[in-house]
C-alpha cells in the first residue's frame, strides 16, 4: 500500500491488522480517514463509516425505548393506516420540524387520546432530529423519571442532577405521556426545574400528553364530573403555560386507534 506519494501526507493512517473475523470498513480499512483526490489535491476526509458511527452512538443516547425504535415519520402511514385529518395534520407539522431544524423557536406538544399515534410521531421527530440533523436528543418517560426521582429520594445519597442534568443539557428532549402521573407535591419541583432551565437556555422540548388542554368553556357541574381532567390538572397551571411557550400544540384526534390495531393484528408498536 506504502508509495512515495503517501510520505507527502500531513497525517499518517494507522497500522490496521487485517483479521477476517472483524468486519473492517473497506473504504478506509478501520482508520476511518479516506484520502481523495480533487483537481489534483489530495485531501483526507472523515470516512461515511465514521459519519454512521456517529449517528449510531447518538441514536443509543437518545434512549429511545425499545418498543419505539424501529417508528420513523416514513413508516407513520403505513403502520398506522390512520387518516383522520388531525393525525394528517399532526404528522405534517412533524415533518416540517424537522425540515426547519435547528431554525425553529418552539418544540411540539402532540396532544390527544390515548393511541392516535403522537408517540411514533415523537420518536419519528426524534429519529429524524438524531439522523438527518446531528442533534443530541433524549427520551424520557415521565413515568419513569417521577418514579425515578421518587426512587434515589427515598435513599440516602440523593444527587438529583445525576438524574436531572442530561434532561436539562440534552439538545433536544422528548418528554413522553406528560401528566401520566397526576403531580402536586414535592415531585413538581423537579419537573418544574427542567422545563425552566430548558426554557431560559432556549433548549426545544417535544412533548406527548393523553390529557387535553382547556376544559370546555360553560362547562355543567356534571360534564366535569364525566370529563377527563386536562393538561394543567395534571401538571399544575404555571408548568403547563411555562410548556405552551415552549412548544407549538399539535392536537390529535380520532378513535382509539391503538385498540383497533390490536384488534387487527397489525400492531405491536403503539
Ligand atoms: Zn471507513
Amino acid at each position: 500500500m506504502t508509495t512515495a506519494e503517501d510520505d507527502r501526507l500531513e497525517f499518517k493512517l494507522p497500522d490496521v491488522e487485517f483479521d477476517d473475523d472483524v468486519k473492517v470498513c473497506p473504504k478506509c480499512f478501520g482508520a476511518g480517514v479516506v484520502v481523495e483526490e480533487e483537481d489534483g489535491v489530495r485531501r483526507g476526509r472523515v470516512c461515511d463509516c465514521q459519519r454512521g458511527l456517529a449517528t449510531r452512538r447518538r441514536t443509543a443516547a437518545a434512549g429511545i425505548p425499545a418498543r419505539y425504535r424501529e417508528c420513523s415519520l416514513d413508516n407513520f402511514d403505513i403502520v398506522s393506516g390512520f387518516t383522520h385529518e388531525s393525525v394528517i395534520r399532526a404528522k405534517r407539522f412533524a415533518e416540517s420540524f424537522v425540515d426547519n431544524y435547528p431554525a425553529v423557536d418552539a418544540g411540539l406538544l402532540f396532544m390527544g387520546p390515548v393511541g392516535v399515534g403522537k408517540t411514533h410521531l415523537a420518536a419519528g421527530v426524534v429519529k429524524a432530529l438524531t439522523e438527518q440533523k446531528g442533534a443530541g436528543c433524549r427520551w424520557c418517560d415521565f413515568s419513569d423519571l417521577l418514579a425515578e426521582v421518587k426512587k434515589r429520594y427515598a435513599g440516602s445519597t440523593f444527587d438529583e442532577y445525576v438524574i436531572l442534568e442530561p434532561l436539562v443539557g440534552a439538545e433536544v428532549l422528548l418528554l413522553d405521556d406528560l401528566g401520566s402521573m397526576k403531580i402536586r407535591d414535592w415531585t413538581l419541583d423537579f419537573l418544574s426545574y427542567v422545563i425552566n432551565q430548558r426554557y431560559v437556555n432556549r433548549r426545544i422540548v417535544v412533548a406527548t400528553t393523553n390529557y387535553l388542554d382547556e376544559p370546555p368553556t360553560g362547562e355543567t357541574l356534571a360534564e366535569f364530573a364525566r370529563r377527563e381532567e386536562t393538561l394543567a390538572e395534571r401538571i399544575g397551571p404555571r408548568l403547563r403555560s411555562r410548556l405552551l411557550e415552549m412548544c407549538k400544540t399539535v392536537p390529535l384526534g380520532g378513535s382509539d386507534f391503538r385498540r383497533e390495531q390490536r384488534q387487527t393484528g397489525i400492531l405491536r408498536n403503539l
